[in-house]
């Protein structure tokens, strides 16, 4: 598989330490709170690559960290604490925020198919192992105390800017306007391994370490949870954009001066989710989740469809415009696959051809769209209808689009088994979307133009009927 690199900045063969074993780590949410559809498109793409790399065979070992404990607003050392700040909003602990955040971002995933990592770590189950990470960068060196605080001291190292990309002017952190640079640093662009002295004097999780009551920083969480579940190699490092500077940026830093060897060959990062605004992103207030999808009647499959049909190295933009189409292009393909009939033997030079266009779309550089115009290929070819439910099913045990379900629900809504031409399937899905959101006229209006079209609709108590007039 050939999947583009940021560390080389051109698309690489894919090859890991180990023949056959993939470790993969991901960074994980910072639980304060809901994770945004931003967010979720990073997750669905990463899901994307871990189910095709499963695909071809190889053994994944996936971690994945839970920021509970570290994250500051600005990515770097300044700003307010995250936790602290949910934990304020909503008067609770940080402790009962991060397990609310944590549970609503599973449940987020189970509901856009996303798989559960093999190994997921809260930071501040993993304290004990920070303090010994940091205790070594010290011993060798290549962190110090100042003003009680401990940070890394960027002028060890060889090269510093391991993404090429930025340059000193595009270090706004520390020295932003409003935040007051941090005297205590060395190089401005050390970054903190361990607080003990902050401006958070009402923090809440704190523990002891060799330089007093204090907490970790959030880039060295990643790199001690990945260390310890993945081993000293990694072959596959992964998260939005945003991450790749100063957060993956310090993790290499930390993780190949700790170790003594480079650490991980393979970065990937997703691009961002826009709005008409810029980035959608969680401190702007206003930010659309899973659940509103769903109350606005979106199956949250079909913003997965959506993610899915855009190219995960070019910025996506949203609008409600953008997710009809997808929701229109997405009831109309489960629609045609309900009109399959489970026959016929399956053509093998066929399928594999069908199969090989797949592949040929996910190797380079995973191209979604292009895996998902391959589905529709074989719809469109001559293979059996058996052959082509056995290939829907193969490519959506990647894709994870649940294209087999949503047709069988067409299928049970349909019981009487009369033939539903696509501009029927689509109508009569709009006029769902109308009945949950309770607009009744909008409704009746849809099913007078199933109507006029020649066909009758009816609730029943197994579903939907729909039937020639
Ligand atoms: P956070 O919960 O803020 O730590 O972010 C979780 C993941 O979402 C990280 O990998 C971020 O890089 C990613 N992310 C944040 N904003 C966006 C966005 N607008 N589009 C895509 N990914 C995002
Ligand atoms: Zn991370």
């Amino acid at each position: 598989m050939n999947l583009y690199n940021s560390l080389t900045r051109s698309k690489d063969e894919f090859v890991t330490h180990t023949p056959g074993r993939v470790e993969m780590y991901t960074c994980g949410p910072t639980v304060y709170h809901y994770a945004h559809i931003g967010n979720l498109r990073t997750y669905i793409m990463e899901d994307v690559l871990e189910k095709y790399l499963r695909y071809t065979g190889l053994d994944v070992n996936r971690v994945m960290n839970i920021t509970d404990v570290g994250h500051l607003t600005s990515d770097g050392d300044t700003g307010d604490d995250k936790m602290l700040k949910g934990a304020k909003r909503e008067h609770k602990t940080v402790m009962e925020i991060a397990k609310f955040y944590t549970d609503a971002f599973f449940e987020d995933c189970r509901k856009l198919n996303i798989k559960r990592p093999d190994v997921i770590v809260p930071a501040t189950s993993y304290i004990g192992e920070f303090i010994k990470v940091i205790s070594s960068l010290i011993e060798n060196g290549y962190a110090y105390e100042a003003g009680g605080n401990i940070y890394f001291d960027t002028s060890k190292l060889q090269k510093y800017y391991v993404f090429n990309d930025f340059s000193e002017e595009d270090l706004a952190v520390g020295v932003r306007e409003g935040v007051e640079a941090d005297g205590n640093k060395r190089n401005k662009t050390d970054f903190v391994l361990w607080f003990t002295k902050s401006k958070f004097e009402d923090q809440e999780l704190k523990w002891e370490s060799p330089w007093g009551l204090g907490y970790p920083g959030w880039h060295i969480e990643c790199s001690c949870i990945s260390m310890k579940n993945n081993g000293e190699y990694l072959d596959l490092h992964c998260g939005g954009i945003d991450n790749a500077f100063p957060h993956h940026t310090n993790e290499i830093a930390q993780s190949e001066s700790y170790l003594g060897h480079p650490w991980c060959g393979h970065w990937f990062h997703v691009h961002h989710l826009n709005t008409e605004g810029g980035k959608m992103s969680k401190s702007k207030g206003e930010f659309l989740t899973v659940s509103l999808l769903e109350e606005k009647g979106y199956d949250p499959l079909v913003y997965r469809f959506f993610c899915l049909q855009s190219h995960y190295r070019k910025g996506l933009m949203f609008s409600w415009e953008n997710l009809d189409n997808a929701a229109a292009a997405y009831s109309k393909l489960a629609a045609k696959i309900s009109q399959i009939d489970n026959t016929g033997d399956i053509d093998k030079a066929e399928a594999d051809r069908l199969r090989a266009g797949f592949r040929a779309a996910m190797d380079n550089d995973l191209n979604t769209s292009l895996a998902v115009t391959a589905l529709y290929d074989v719809l469109k070819s001559p293979v059996s209808g058996a052959g082509k439910l056995t290939l829907i099913k193969e490519f959506d045990e990647v894709l994870s689009l649940g294209l087999l379900g949503a047709a069988e629900k067409i299928k049970n809504k349909n019981p009487e088994g009369d033939e539903i031409p696509d501009e029927i399937a689509e109508l009569i899905e709009q006029r769902k979307a109308a009945r949950k959101e309770k607009n009744f006229a909008l409704a009746d209006e849809i099913r007078d133009k199933i109507s006029a079209l020649g066909y009758t609709v009816e609730e029943t108590r197994e579903g939907t009927k729909v039937r020639k007039a």
